[in-house]
This record gives structure tokens, C-alpha cells and sequence, in this order.
């Protein structure tokens, strides 16, 4: 079994139901969505549907999460990430609601799939008795800069460069090994709050950056010490598990928004702009492939191998159910199945 395409939509939050929002998205079963309001009607299919009934658990083990923790354990580049507009619930599937609200910590049944994967990660490299160096690296992309959420001090843009043997890659990032739950989740908060609290300092809502927090699992082949020399015979492993947390996208004209948030706003949708246009291409068939644009944006740098090459990506579209969001969602659900065509060779 593989990772696969997952939908998500959220109930209606409660200013919604209060407004008296009409809910226009409706799960089907069987992996599919139907969209009903005056002029549209409209009903796609996905591999995986949760409705606003599902649990963070459900979401966990449906959408093919454990599977992905277990390739990048395996030595593959994976990739998670949750797309929708603003408010869609994209940072609550991720990580739960604990990273909206001060330090209290969040029922462990409302833990998003960071958490959780974190978790089956620590579990199964206990069980397997494999010896596993795992470090975290965790950064945003803030107007086309990319920062660094780990290391402490003001944050300062890193620079991103391309070499042959790694890709694309951010020099000078900081990688904090970690042996323990504790210990990744609060790596976790910290770049949470980090992202936060610079967004807050100029008032601006966290959702304006896209954030991708990277574990990179090693295994340390065990060698008596004569064997040293022959190591390369027996190679080691490197796989990586990468969350993404983009930014949702915006329409610049209704929030208002204007200078230094339209700015903000432009980059934000001119990167997603950018991912939208590599993913449809790379969802053609491989012989009518043309260049693919990686260098558009710094997110799709970075995404470039998750996306096209060898990484396995897992997909989550998360909507809102309400009327208000109508348009917004038909684009979420348009570009979710353009991207499910893409097919890469892990
Ligand atoms: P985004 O990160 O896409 O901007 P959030 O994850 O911050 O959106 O979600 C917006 C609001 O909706 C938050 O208050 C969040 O707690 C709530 N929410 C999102 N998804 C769910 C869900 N599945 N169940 C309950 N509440 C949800
Ligand atoms: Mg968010």
C-alpha cells in the first residue's frame, strides 16, 4: 500500500454556522466529494475522503501516513503536504490545534499527523533495533526568503543553492539531532512559535509563510572495527520525512490587503502560482514533458525532488465546507486532481 491523495474537509467552524453559512461540500463515500451550490455541481473523485465527522487518527491511517514513516525509514525522500486556502484546517491536520493555542498542551486524540508520525517513527526504530541518527531541520519561506526556524536569534535569510550530488539544498541550515518524543515535539513548538511570534511582532497571521520541517533519518551501520574499511559494501541509508505547511492562498482584492501584506500576498500566490504550474506539468505523460520550472519559486526548489524526481509525496486538500468558499475550493479541488496524476520513481 502507498501513501495517497487525501481530502479533507472540516466541519463549519462556529462564526460560520453563526453567519449561517450553507455547507456545500459533501462527502459521498467511497472517495467522493460532491460540490453542490446554485450554479455549481460538481462531484470528484479521490483516493481517500474525510468528512468533518473524521478523527485525527482516522486522517493518520487512512491517508497511507504510517506507510510514508516507513519509507523514509526504508531510505526514501518523502513528502507530506496539506494545501487549501486560509482557515481551510491545513496547520490543524498537520499538527493539531496545539500550535494555535498558548502552551497548553492538546488531548493527545486531537494530535495532527506530525505528532503522530513522530511517534510511529520513534516506535519503529525501536522495534526494528536498527541504529537510526535522526536530526530535524525546520524552515519557512517568508516573501520568497527562506529562514531558518531552529537556530535562535532574529531570523536571517538563508541562502538556497543547487549542486549535483544534493539538488537543491539551503546552506547553513540548522540540523538538531534528536533521540525522543519530547524531544522532536518540542523542537516542533519552538519553530512553531518561532514562525509565530515573528509573524505576530508585525501583526501578521501565521499562515502568511510556508513552512517545511524535515527529519533526516541515517542508519548507522554497526561495524566491529575491523570492518571499518569495507564499510561502502554494506551502505548506509538516508531517508527523509518532510511536513510542509503552505501558505493558503488569497485573493489580494477581497481581504483588502494592501502594501506591505500585498506584497506579502503576491509572493504567496505568485510561489503557489508556481507549484500549480510545475505539478500540471509534471502530471503529463512522461514523453510530452516539457522543462519543468523548478527555479520559479524557492518553494519549488525545494519541493523539486519530493515532487518530480524520486521523492513519494503524500498529498492532503483541505477545504471548508462553507458557502463563502465556494470558488476557493473548486481551485483546491481542480489542482488536487491535477496533482494526483503525477507519478514519480521513488
Ligand atoms: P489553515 O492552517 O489552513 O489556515 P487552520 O488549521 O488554522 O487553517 O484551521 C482554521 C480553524 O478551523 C482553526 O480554528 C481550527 O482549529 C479549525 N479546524 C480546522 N480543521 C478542523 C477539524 N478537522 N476539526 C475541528 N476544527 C478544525
Ligand atoms: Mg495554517
Amino acid at each position: 500500500p502507498r501513501p495517497h491523495p487525501t481530502f479533507r474537509v472540516r466541519p463549519l467552524t462556529c462564526t460560520e454556522t453563526r453567519r449561517g453559512d450553507q455547507q456545500v461540500v459533501h462527502s459521498l463515500g467511497d472517495g467522493a466529494v460532491h460540490v453542490s451550490a446554485a450554479r455549481h455541481d460538481a462531484t470528484f473523485g479521490f483516493s481517500a475522503v474525510f468528512d468533518a465527522g473524521a478523527s485525527q487518527e482516522a486522517v493518520f491511517e487512512g491517508s497511507g501516513m504510517r506507510q510514508l514513516v516507513e519509507l523514509a525509514m526504508d531510505g526514501f525522500s518523502c513528502t507530506v503536504f496539506a494545501f487549501g486556502q486560509t482557515g481551510s484546517g491545513k496547520t490543524y491536520t498537520l499538527m493539531g490545534p496545539l500550535a494555535q493555542s498558548e502552551a497548553q498542551p492538546a488531548s493527545p486524540a486531537l494530535l495532527g499527523l506530525m505528532q503522530r508520525s513522530f511517534t510511529c517513527l520513534l516506535e519503529q526504530s525501536q522495534s526494528r533495533g536498527s541504529d537510526l541518527a535522526l536530526s530535524a531541520s525546520y524552515l519557512e519561506i517568508y516573501n520568497e526568503q527562506v529562514r531558518d526556524l531552529l537556530s535562535p536569534g532574529p531570523p536571517c535569510a538563508l541562502p538556497l543553492r543547487w549542486s549535483k550530488t544534493r539538488g537543491f539544498y539551503v546552506e547553513n541550515q540548522l540540523s538538531v539531532e534528536f533521540e525522543s518524543l519530547e524531544a522532536i515535539v518540542s523542537l516542533l513548538l519552538q519553530g512553531s512559535q518561532r514562525r509565530r511570534t515573528s509573524a505576530h511582532a508585525l501583526n501578521r497571521h501565521s499562515s502568511r509563510s510556508h513552512a517545511l520541517l524535515t527529519v533526516h533519518i541515517r542508519s548507522r551501520a554497526h561495524h566491529p572495527p575491523t570492518l571499518v574499511l569495507q564499510a561502502s559494501a554494506c551502505p548506509s541509508k538516508q531517508g527523509t520525512l518532510c511536513f510542509v505547511d503552505l501558505a493558503g492562498s488569497e485573493r489580494v482584492k477581497e481581504t483588502g490587503s494592501s502594501g506591505e501584506l500585498s506584497v506579502e500576498a503576491n509572493s504567496i500566490n505568485r510561489s503557489l502560482l508556481a507549484l500549480g504550474h510545475c505539478i500540471s506539468l509534471l502530471a503529463k505523460p512522461r514523453g510530452k514533458r516539457t522543462h519543468i520550472p523548478y527555479r520559479d519559486s524557492k518553494l519549488t526548489r525545494l519541493l523539486a525532488r519530493s515532487l518530480g524526481g524520486s521523492g513519494i509525496t503524500l498529498m492532503v486538500a483541505c477545504i471548508s465546507p462553507s458557502s463563502r468558499c465556494l470558488s476557493e475550493t473548486l481551485s483546491t479541488l481542480h489542482y488536487a486532481s491535477c496533482a494526483r496524476r503525477v507519478t514519480t520513481r521513488p
